[in-house]
């Protein structure tokens, strides 16, 4: 299907259900139906997704060990006037799905990329939380080892936005307890599991409930999962991250302990909550 009035074929970026068949928009089944191409994270899923619809597309794999190579063939099937949809397995591509890479290069060569907005699980499970919603921010996955993972929790700790974790089944407890070490227990959160899907279930409570809970209820564990965590109210941001650049500033010369004494004088902190803090970055820095 050559696009009439540019030489260059249009890319559409495609999103598809993450459960529920009945997410997938009549845009996003028109457009599969017609394009030239199909580009998709794993051909044999997409492939059912789009018998199911009785539609009949040439599908190419898009994965992220094939991307590099894959984006130049792509690119040119654009530049020849061919339509071509990136899809991946579940949800909007590109949201911690392969994609980037072909969409930065047809940026880059003045494609026309349009967005077929659809499903995507940070959205349904931030619109459904009942947390604030206002400001928040999308952190993807966390690093799967323990050390760069608390690095980066802790990095999160004073945040005041709403922050949204995709999350593997066998890792959430471990992610609860890294993350009610570093936000503290009493921290609201919400799991949002299998959304869309005939088991669907939103836990709130803090994260010291939810980790209980985890510990012992196993269908919590299974399934896709979402993580999302209040952020601290504003003034108490502040009040963090100032303790935060005090602390690494006087670790540098001092045992935590002296560090701890010294920092809760100058910000007013709590004694405790200075030691505490202090502690938990020298441990990561070791
Ligand atoms: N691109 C997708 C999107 O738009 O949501 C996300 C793909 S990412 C590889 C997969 C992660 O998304 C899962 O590990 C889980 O954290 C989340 N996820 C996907 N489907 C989900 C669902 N139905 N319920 C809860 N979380 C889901």
């Amino acid at each position: 299907m050559k696009t009439s009035g540019s030489a260059n074929g249009e890319l559409f970026v495609v999103a598809t259900p993450i459960g529920n068949l009945g997410d997938l928009t009549p845009r996003a089944r028109e457009v599969l139906g017609r394009v030239d191409l199909v580009a998709a994270e794993d051909t044999r899923h997409t492939g059912r997704l789009l018998q199911s619809c009785g539609i009949q597309a040439r599908l190419m794999s898009l994965h992220e060990h094939n991307e590099e190579a894959r984006a130049p063939e792509l690119l040119q099937l654009l530049r020849d006037g061919r339509s071509v949809a990136l899809v991946s397995d579940a949800g909007t591509p590109l949201i911690s799905d392969p994609g980037f890479r072909l969409l930065q290069a047809a940026a880059q060569a003045g494609v026309t990329i349009r967005p077929l907005p659809g499903a995507c699980a940070a959205v349904a499970a931030l619109s459904a939380a009942g947390l604030p919603s206002d400001r928040f921010s999308f952190e993807g996955f966390l690093p799967a080892k323990g050390g760069p993972r608390r690095a980066r929790l802790q990095s999160l700790a004073a945040d005041p936005r709403t922050l949204i974790f995709y999350e593997a089944p066998h890792r959430l407890q471990s992610s609860l307890e890294d993350m009610q070490a570093a936000f503290g227990a009493e921290r609201p959160a919400v799991v949002a599991r299998e959304l869309t899907k005939a088991f669907e279930t939103l836990y709130r409570g803090s994260l010291g409930e939810l980790l209980l809970r985890a510990q012992e209820d196993a269908d919590m564990q299974r399934g896709e999962a979402v993580l999302l965590v209040a952020g601290v109210p504003e003034q108490a941001a502040d009040d963090e991250a100032e303790l935060t650049r005090v602390l690494t500033i006087l670790l540098e010369s001092l045992p935590v302990s002296q560090a701890a004494d010294a920092a809760a004088k100058l910000t007013g902190a709590s004694r405790n909550r200075a030691y505490r803090l202090a502690l938990q970055m020298s441990r990561q820095h070791q």
